[in-house]
């Protein structure tokens, strides 16, 4: 039995086969019911009539009612238009038409009233209105249109085919007639009880002819929440399912090394936020399941501390632990700092990349699968399968945006029974994206920094201030400073993007000859890299001019400029990252952003929430509300799975939160749906099931 909402949009009266090809085509709808979720994008007051002489040229929609006084075709071939005086007995509008004219001109009747509709402007002085709506007043009864109408978003292509907003208005009140009752309810009636909530037909039913703001308020609010619910009920089955399929081992000790490790080697006295998560993870491997965890916290939150404390828990329970980096630089300077704190502690730390001599690493394998390394740092190189392990406890990945799901995979199969995996990322996500878009990892923020930081100053600079930059740059470098220059790359305009580097480079030896310029980019040899990558470490060199490959995690705490050349083609993550390479030691850093003098509003926008605000989260919701959730960078390898098409995630937080409540209630109570109640809940996870694949694959 076909359900009426399944059946296809060619199937409504009134929807030809070209407009159904349209609505597939441009906007994805298929069925009745992919109609019934297209919401309107805005809603226009017209419960009001004007009178002409109130009309303003900077007023919104408005309608008024009047009659014709001329209507005449002007101008001659492409430039010919349809115009036309109306007016009310208290002043005139001109009308007019591009398009259309031939059926206006038939349709208008003299002596007739009519309740036009549109945006008023201003032209040649008097008041006037392109393409208006227009409604005959028959016998004295003004046109019964909802108070609020209802706009939809269309494109070019549809509107060429006259297939406008008012046409999909029109479709969804037939659509309504057809459907009738025929509308089934997605929400089991404790809920909607519960949480105060409109049946769907209703809530439907409003949002797209609403009556009033309050309705329209409420109906929206049931839309939302029963979106949001269905997405927190998949992922949270998916979750239960993992937990109860995957056996973890136990940690249950904490030992002898992180004691000592704690009382006479830690450098620093964690943060409040870094022993709270150790707390989160050491509990989290102790459940008997295998752990999938996520760590967020910002640049310099001190994830490193994190990963070596929690990697000692589980050397003291007599596993191996292995941390893998992006990069070799970034694994190399993982190695030294663990290392140095550990040193004198019976633990061995070893490193493996890329670049480990072959001697070094046949011997160095041959250990690892004897036991006798406790912990090994290294690049993708540890995901190979000569590496193996004689018993690996717990896998911790950094920055993982650079790993693809298939590595992570590739690391469960590195012991017999899994091995805990800890994502550690700096790529800050607002956290009620995490709660979606990570969905089947579960998530600790360390959301404090080390005490004493001082915030980077961030200052946004034109190409025309470069002498201003320069001289500052000078200064910082008399005081003993060293300084950043980073250039965008990308693979499209990849020629280009390398001699900008270059010429860059060069520009900092001839301003500053004195000073050692190094220069890092991604086509140098991983010797090379790593040659002046060390130069700039040690001090040796004055000024590092790179591309992006220094984004990730590089640690030179007396590195205190970072200028950002051609700003306006990083995205605001990106230049998080980036300006959080400073601001590492104790003396007040800077980031300059370079741009051009002509910026788009887009690009605006992110330099002044760059320098506006340090905070990453902050940053990360400023993202998602200029590029959308989809777009923003650390999701877009996961992807979000699902799409959102009334609730948002950033506006809607709390919304997201309450709805995952009563989700989890619902599960806690009756985990596989099998209660009669919770009947319509079962029927649609099936339904979404079918109708979109996707829809269980999360993370
Ligand atoms: P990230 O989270 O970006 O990986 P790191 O682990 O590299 O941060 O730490 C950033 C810097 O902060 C390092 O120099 C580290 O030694 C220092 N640090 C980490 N934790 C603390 C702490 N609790 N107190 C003081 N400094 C800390
Ligand atoms: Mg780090």
């Amino acid at each position: 039995m076909m359900q009426p909402c399944q059946s296809a949009l060619s199937c409504l009266p009134g929807i030809g086969p070209k407009w159904a090809e349209l609505l597939r085509a441009e906007l994805h709808l298929q069925t009745c019911e992919d109609l019934l979720t297209y919401y309107p994008y805005k809603y226009v007051d017209r419960s009001r009539v004007y009178r002409i002489a109130d009309l303003r040229p900077d007023m919104p929609y408005v309608q008024f009612c009047a009659r014709f006084s001329s209507l005449n075709v002007v101008g001659a071939g492409r430039k010919a238009r349809l115009a036309a005086t109306v007016t009310d007995g208290t002043g005139v509008v001109e009308l007019v038409w591009f398009k259309g004219m031939q059926y206006v001109r038939s349709a208008v009747r003299p002596d007739t009233d009519y309740l036009f509709f549109g945006k008023p402007t201003e032209f040649n002085h008097s008041i006037t209105v392109a393409h208006p709506e227009m409604e005959p007043v028959v016998g004295g009864q003004m046109p019964a249109v909802s108070p609020l109408q209802a706009f939809y978003n269309t494109t070019e292509r549809m509107k060429k085919s006259y297939l406008n907003s008012k046409a999909i208005q029109k479709m969804m009140t037939t659509l309504f007639v057809q459907m009738g009752g025929s509308i089934p309810e997605t929400l089991p009636e404790h809920i909607r009880t519960r949480c105060g909530l409109m049946s769907r037909a209703d809530a439907l039913r409003v949002i797209h002819f609403p009556a009033d703001n309050r309705q329209l308020e409420k109906a929206r609010l049931s839309l939302k929440f029963e979106e949001l619910f269905y997405i927190h009920i998949n992922i949270l089955r998916t979750r239960t399912a993992r937990h109860t399929r995957q056996a973890g081992n136990r940690m249950p000790k904490v030992g002898r090394l992180l004691n000592t490790f704690y009382k006479e080697k830690i450098p620093f006295e964690p943060t409040g936020a870094q022993k709270r998560v150790v707390r989160e993870i050491v509990a989290d491997m102790n459940t008997g399941c295998q752990m999938n965890r996520l760590v967020q916290g910002d640049v310099g939150s001190g994830k490193t501390l994190v990963a070596l404390m929690v990697m000692l828990v589980v050397v003291d329970n007599g596993f191996q632990a292995c941390l893998m980096a992006p990069t070799e630089i970034l694994a190399t300077q993982h190695f030294q700092s663990i290392a140095a704190m550990l040193d004198g502690l019976p633990v061995r730390v070893e490193l493996l990349t890329g670049s480990t001599r072959k001697s070094v690493r046949t011997q160095l394998l041959a250990d690892l699968a004897a036991g006798r390394i406790d912990i090994l740092i290294g690049t993708h190189a540890l995901i190979e399968d000569t590496v193996v392990f004689a018993n690996l406890g717990l896998a911790i990945i950094d920055e993982q945006h650079r790993f693809g799901v298939a590595q992570r995979a590739k690391l469960w199969a590195k012991n017999v029974r899994p091995p805990h995996v800890l994502v550690m990322t700096a790529t800050p996500i607002p956290r009620t994206l995490a709660m979606t878009v990570y969905g089947d990892l579960d998530v600790s923020v360390i959301d404090e920094l080390p005490p004493g930081r001082k915030p980077v100053v961030t200052e946004h600079y034109y190409h025309s201030r470069r002498g201003r930059l320069n001289a500052f740059v000078r200064s910082e470098i008399d005081k003993g400073r060293q300084v950043y220059v980073v250039y965008p790359l990308i693979e499209e305009s990849e020629k280009m993007d390398i001699k900008n580097l270059t010429d860059g480079y060069e520009y900092m030896q001839s301003i500053f000859p004195d000073c050692n310029v190094s220069m890092v980019h991604g086509r140098l040899r991983p010797a090379e890299k790593d040659e002046a990558m060390r130069r700039f470490a040690s001090g040796e060199s004055k000024i590092m001019v790179a591309t992006t490959v220094i984004e990730v995690g590089v640690n030179v705490p007396n590195a205190t400029v970072m200028i950002i050349e051609s700003a306006e083609r990083f995205g605001l993550s990106q230049l998080h990252q980036l300006r959080g390479r400073v601001g590492r030691g104790a003396d007040q850093s800077y980031c300059i952003l370079m741009t051009g003098d002509r910026l788009s509003e887009d690009t605006r926008r992110r330099m002044e929430v760059m320098t506006g605000t340090t905070d990453g989260f902050e940053i990360a919701e400023a993202d998602m509300r200029l590029r959308g959730p989809g777009n923003m960078e650390g999701t877009q390898q996961s992807g979000l799975p699902f799409e959102l098409r009334i609730a948002d995630l950033c506006h809607d937080a709390q919304l997201v939160s309450y709805s995952r409540d009563v989700a989890s209630s619902v599960l806690n109570a009756d985990p596989d749906l099998q209660k009669p109640e919770n009947a319509p809940i079962a029927a649609r996870v099936e339904q979404l099931r079918r109708d979109s694949p996707n829809w269980i694959m999360i993370s």
